[in-house]
């Protein structure tokens, strides 16, 4: 299938077209679902659409590479799949072999590992080596039920897509939204400030997951771009796990309010 065919995730499509196209790809997603959500399908047409020359950006269907991506025979895409319980420390330490060597069929080595939120720690620790000091041109592709499994030193090096929020809910909140209100709580705002602000931009459930996802995109741009950011990295991967506190919170029925307060005196902390 071309990522063009993906109508009901066409906020998510455009975005990562854009990044194909501007040469903007990152080297590491997790691409985050439920079991019913077919995230390996999804994820091998996005590579299409990233190796495919006929048609770039959204991939033919018809090249040969789109057609061995297709059948699982691309040599250059490497899939990692759980034994029952988990992915093992082994498992990744084979990946990273194969990461080392040259691609044979293009410029890009790539990796998809499924089940991603299994890894063992030790598998976790491991793959982080990969991640911060990773090949050019290999992208890493991290599948997962519960991203609050993986660590936030995984996470925070990712850029992350739910690709059920795109199904259900195609609103993305405002980054600049989100910028402000971080930006008074790194700056000591008043609280009382930063709750109206609250008040104002988070009003249900549903809004206070946006919320986070979006926090979660400021920080990452602030690793990436230190100069932008108010806080030092260690502050940063620290406000990630913060992050990742809040949505497991929220997972838990913890009244929405609470959580995102609870988050922003941490960060201001
Ligand atoms: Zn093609």
């Amino acid at each position: 299938m071309s990522l063009r065919d993906y109508q009901a995730l066409a906020p998510l499509v455009n975005r990562l077209h854009k990044s194909i196209i501007c040469g903007s790809i990152s080297h590491a997603y997790i691409i985050e679902g439920d079991r019913c959500i077919h995230k390996t399908a999804f994820v091998k047409d996005f590579i299409k659409a990233v190796l495919c020359v006929e048609e770039p950006g959204y991939g033919c269907d018809f090249c040969v590479t789109c057609r061995k991506i297709d059948h699982d025979n691309y040599e250059d895409l490497y899939m990692v799949q759980s034994d029952d319980l988990s992915v093992k420390d082994s498992m990744i330490s084979q990946l990273q072999e194969k990461l080392k060597g040259k691609p044979t069929g293009g410029m890009r080595n790539i990796a998809i590992i499924e089940d991603a939120d299994t890894m063992t720690v030790r598998a976790q620790n491991r793959l982080l080596k990969t991640l911060e000091e990773p090949n050019a041109g290999t992208i890493l592709f991290l599948l997962s039920e519960n991203t609050e499994n993986l660590l936030p030193t995984i996470t925070s090096r990712c850029i992350i897509y739910r690709l059920g929020n795109y199904l259900t809910d195609n609103r993305d909140m405002d980054l600049s939204q989100v910028r402000e209100i971080v930006d008074m709580a790194a700056k000591d705002g008043y609280f009382c400030d930063i709750k109206d602000k609250l008040t104002k931009y988070v009003k249900d459930r549903k809004e206070a997951f946006l919320f986070l996802d979006g926090m979660e995109r400021l920080f990452r741009e602030y690793l990436l771009d230190g100069q932008a950011s108010p806080f030092r990295k260690e502050q940063i991967i620290r406000n990630v796990g913060y992050v990742e506190e809040a949505r497991r919170d929220l997972l838990a029925n913890v009244n929405y309010k609470y959580a995102i307060r609870n988050l922003i005196l941490k960060i201001g902390g």
